[in-house]
């Protein structure tokens, strides 16, 4: 398909990944060349179908450095690769600062270097920390609650100093929850270990594990359980897309998250995984997690009016039913 971005080259970082496999495939269809820059510590190298691989580690400056100037001629850089797991951000920050906030720091100083100038950059819900101001909007105050959401963060606040002192284009898009897979199934959430909802449902739901833990129920929501906002993985890939062909035409700077728009609770989400299946998902009420929020969900007015984005695949048992699909292939059901 012939598109705005056909023929230019993107840089992928952390295109091996979930999300970044997902970005490839549609750069591919758009008729762009994804080069992924990965390290392969959770992506996947079967996941990279799309275009090259690079195997390179953020942490490493001087080999992100020469890995840019490999691909200089690159139209844009698209910035997924980061440490993400809530729990595991609460017990090793160090680790999650320096996977995160360093690696996106040499990402930067490797671009500025060598005339990369337009950077798409995924951040988080996680941003906005505690508040009863729902649907989110992008002017919402941001303070994050987990050590993720911070380093996110600390990031969204560089790139908007590198954009004023450097002019660096950017735009930042805050996902909420990414899930479901591709409809061909051959890519999709493959995290090890893994701490989403959905996949640990679906895999108790398939007799895969013995009982799944519920963390909290006690939450002041209707079903006292989470709220959360989930946007398929292809809508995430198609935001991307409508970003890149912004910086053709004129963007230089902003924020917008990439949601749904609805909220759907953690009890309603394994209600509909029961309907899937087939099978009703077994667990356990557990304690709250640290890390997690009560409710969110966004307002995806401002996706619409810069990007013309809206969600075409984001309903929950849509979603639902292309993981299933997706994940009964990979564990052989
Ligand atoms: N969750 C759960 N059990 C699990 C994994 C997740 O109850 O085994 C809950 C989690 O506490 C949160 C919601 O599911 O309320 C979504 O969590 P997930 O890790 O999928 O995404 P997050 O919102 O943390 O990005």
């Amino acid at each position: 398909m012939s598109s705005d971005i056909s023929g230019q080259t993107i840089i992928v970082v952390g295109g091996a990944g979930y999300i970044g496999s997902h970005v490839c495939k549609a750069l591919q269809a758009s008729g762009a060349v994804p080069v992924t820059f990965d390290n392969l510590s959770s992506g996947h190298e079967h996941a990279v179908k799309y275009g090259p691989l690079i195997k390179v580690d953020l942490r490493d400056k001087a080999a992100i450095l020469t890995s840019c100037g490999d691909y200089k001629d690159a139209s844009a850089v698209v910035h997924l690769a980061s440490s993400i797991e809530v729990g595991l951000g609460e017990t090793d920050p160090a680790g999650f600062y320096n996977n995160n906030v360093i690696g996106a720091f040499h990402l930067l100083e490797a671009m500025r270097e060598t005339g990369l100038n337009n950077l798409i950059f995924s951040s988080t819900c996680a941003t906005y920390g505690d508040t009863d101001q729902m649907p989110l909007m992008e002017d919402q105050t941001q303070k994050p609650f987990s050590v993720y959401g911070k380093t996110k963060l600390a990031i969204e606040h560089m790139i908007q100093s590198y954009h004023k002192a450097y002019d660096l284009k950017y735009l930042t898009l805050r996902y909420f929850n990414a899930a479901g897979a591709d409809e061909s199934g051959e890519i999709g959430e493959e995290h090890d270990p893994e701490t989403h909802l959905i996949p640990i449902a679906l895999a108790a739901a398939a007799g895969l594990r013995a009982k799944m833990k519920l963390f909290g129920t006690d939450y002041d929501t209707p079903d006292g359980t989470c709220i959360r906002d989930y946007i398929h993985v292809n809508d995430i890939a198609q935001a991307h897309i409508l970003g890149l062909s912004k910086f053709g035409q004129g963007l230089k700077a902003a924020e917008v998250n990439i949601g749904s728009g609805e909220g759907i609770s953690n009890l309603e989400i394994l209600k509909l995984i029961a309907d899937v299946t087939g099978s009703s998902v077994p667990y356990d009420a557990a304690p709250r997690r640290n890390g997690d929020l009560t409710r969110l969900y966004a307002d995806p007015g401002l996706a619409k009016e810069l990007l013309g984005f809206t969600a075409q695949y984001s309903d929950p048992k849509t979603i639902i039913a292309s993981a299933w699909n997706f994940h009964k292939r990979v564990w052989g059901l």
